[in-house]
């Protein structure tokens, strides 16, 4: 079979490759997001994209970091648009590589928009989003059959986070994924009881998920809080909150138990 190159290198105009680069592990990247990396001489990339994901460009390749934090951002997202369609017109191919999915909370969609208005090709590649990476590698089933049928991803960072509409969203047979939530913790814990939800309802906290360094953390919903500010958790995190939490908590319990008799 020949190898078609996915980056062809001689044509006037340049094209975007909005590129998932997955939660953290690089194995977790689809094969021709590694590819589009391994090949790409311009890449223009989040803060939350892993080192060793970065790692795998050509060395000669050109990053451009464009990461963004919580209230102090160093691009504009305006900018970042327009900063991929210029290098796409002036011929360059771009894979702009971002953490997680392209389009789970990411922005992906408006950058496409602004490709699609200027005129330039722009292609997504999907990635493993933050919270089945996490839900796999802390072995939560977010739909376990036993516990949950329905699964909803929300942002606790954003406008009006307290007038956000999230009745119905968790609580029995329910599983509800919080990007975005560790600084507003404990916001979010008042809210979801506010709508109704058992203060003793299982939560977890999965920190860096993926990474050598990742840590999951567990408690009831009344003391979230509390969890994120003893654990110091940092970013990136998500919250789980819902009966599969505590799945496997109860697994390694029991096998701790049956370890030590
Ligand atoms: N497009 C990304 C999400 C961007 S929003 C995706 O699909 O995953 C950024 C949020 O994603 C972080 O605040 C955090 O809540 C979550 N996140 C990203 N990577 C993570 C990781 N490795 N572990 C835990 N949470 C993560």
């Amino acid at each position: 079979m020949n190898a078609v190159p996915l980056i062809p290198s001689h044509q006037s105009t340049g094209k975007v490759w909005l590129v998932g680069a997955g939660p953290g592990d690089p194995d977790l990247l689809t094969l021709r997001a590694a590819r589009l990396i391994m090949s790409a001489d311009l890449i223009v990339h989040d803060g939350l994209v892993d080192p060793a994901v970065l790692a795998m460009a050509r060395a000669d390749a050109q990053l451009v970091s464009v990461a963004k934090r919580r209230s102090r951002h160093t691009m504009a997202q305006g900018d970042i648009n327009a900063l991929l369609v210029r290098e796409a017109l002036s011929g360059r191919d771009v894979v702009r590589l971002k953490g997680g999915d392209p389009f789970i909370f990411g922005r992906g969609g408006e950058e496409a928009e602004a490709c699609r208005a200027a005129g330039v090709a722009v292609e997504v590649v999907p990635g493993i989003t933050a919270a089945m990476g996490a839900a796999a590698a802390a072995q939560m089933p977010l739909t376990h059959r036993d516990s949950a049928s329905v699964v909803s991803f929300v942002a606790g960072q954003c406008k009006g986070l307290t007038e956000q509409d999230w009745s119905g969203l968790a609580g029995k047979g329910r599983t509800l994924v919080i990007y975005m939530g560790v600084a507003t913790a404990e916001v979010i814990a008042d809210k979801l009881m506010a709508d109704g939800l058992a203060p003793d309802m299982p939560v977890a906290v999965i920190e860096k998920a993926t990474r050598a360094d990742m840590r999951v953390l567990r408690g009831p919903l009344a003391g979230l809080g509390a969890l994120v500010a003893e654990h110091r958790v940092v970013s990136p995190a998500i919250i789980v909150i819902g009966e599969v939490t505590a799945i496997n908590d109860k697994e390694m319990r029991k096998l701790a138990l049956e370890a030590i008799s």
